[in-house]
């Protein structure tokens, strides 16, 4: 197959169909190589040359529609390059999937009666269609690494701390407000009543070292649905003014594997499971109280 341009393949077909008067076979032979066109009426049919001729006149060639070098030459195209394999085979999917089996299957038959060497193009053409995989352009594969490189990136997967919970966010899906933006008196409020209450004077309502560049608070999701007209309206639940305020973490306890943090908990938790089906696969529920139970470290270390 030739590298035309749409006008020359126009000019080819146009030649073939018009100028030459190509016979019915001929035109049956071309049909599976230009786009949405078919060899029978939808009856089943095969079509004449004169219909034939007809579709041929309202074609107009797409990038997908393959012209055969000896065709060219015929219409007075010489000394045009050969399509790369990608453009075949990309070509050969887009006339695959406007053609449907029975089609796919009429080609065949057309092919054998035409001459052995049409017989090969055809063969050719078809092939690759349904035994290999689509190869993709280089243009697509560039695109997918570059797609993989940006969602892999630094700036793609970094996170903040939120400064009222601390939990970890894509950078993404934080909220940023200025201190003198967001009113946070209700967190203030809840923080001095914790710290009497609680016997814990160093409480805090937010990570003064989470703030971005000393001016902004870092607001997570789950407490960015607390506030509304730029105010806390309600304590978010895992906030540090909900009571969940640890401090900061000493360097020997940060990056704990989840097996260290649980020999070293001054607490457990216990909650009776039941499974609701027995067998491997069986749905479990919880049930009753969830009991905090102090936990003497000493025996582990
Ligand atoms: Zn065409
Ligand atoms: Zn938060």
């Amino acid at each position: 197959f030739v590298k035309l341009s749409l006008p020359d393949k126009n000019a080819v077909t146009n030649f073939l169909v018009v100028t030459a008067k190509v016979s019915a076979d001929i035109l049956r032979n071309m049909v599976p190589r230009h786009q949405s066109m078919a060899v029978r009426i939808s009856g089943g049919k095969r079509k004449d040359a004169a219909s034939l001729r007809a579709d041929f006149g309202a074609h107009k060639c797409t990038e997908a529609c393959l012209i055969l070098e000896s065709e060219a030459l015929r219409a007075g195209f010489a000394g045009k390059p050969a399509i790369n394999p990608t453009e075949l085979q990309e070509s050969s999917l887009v006339l695959n999937l406007r053609s449907s089996n029975k089609k796919r299957k009429a080609c065949f038959t057309e092919s054998e009666d035409s001459s052995p060497k049409q017989a090969r193009y055809s063969a050719e053409s078809s092939t690759p269609k349904t035994s290999f995989p689509f190869i993709l352009s280089q243009t697509e594969k560039d695109k997918i690494i570059s797609e993989f490189l940006e969602s892999t990136s630094n700036a793609a997967l970094r996170r903040y701390e939120c400064s009222f919970c601390g939990k970890l966010e894509l950078a993404t899906d934080v909220k940023m407000k200025t201190i003198q933006e967001l009113d946070i008196s209700l967190l203030d409020c809840a923080v001095r009543t914790l710290r009497i209450s609680s016997s814990q004077p160093c409480i805090e309502s937010f990570k003064a070292s989470s703030l971005m560049n000393g001016s902004s608070y870092v607001l997570c999701h789950l407490c960015g649905l607390s506030v509304n007209k730029n105010k806390f309206q309600t304590i978010p639940l895992r906030s540090y003014a909900n009571g969940l305020w640890i401090g900061e973490v000493p360097l020997e306890l940060q990056d704990l594997t989840f097996l260290e943090e649980q020999c070293i908990a001054r607490a457990r938790a216990t909650r009776c499971m039941y499974k609701i089906h027995l067998g491997p696969t069986g749905q479990l529920a919880a049930r009753g109280n969830v009991c905090i139970l102090p936990q003497d470290t000493s025996s582990f270390l």
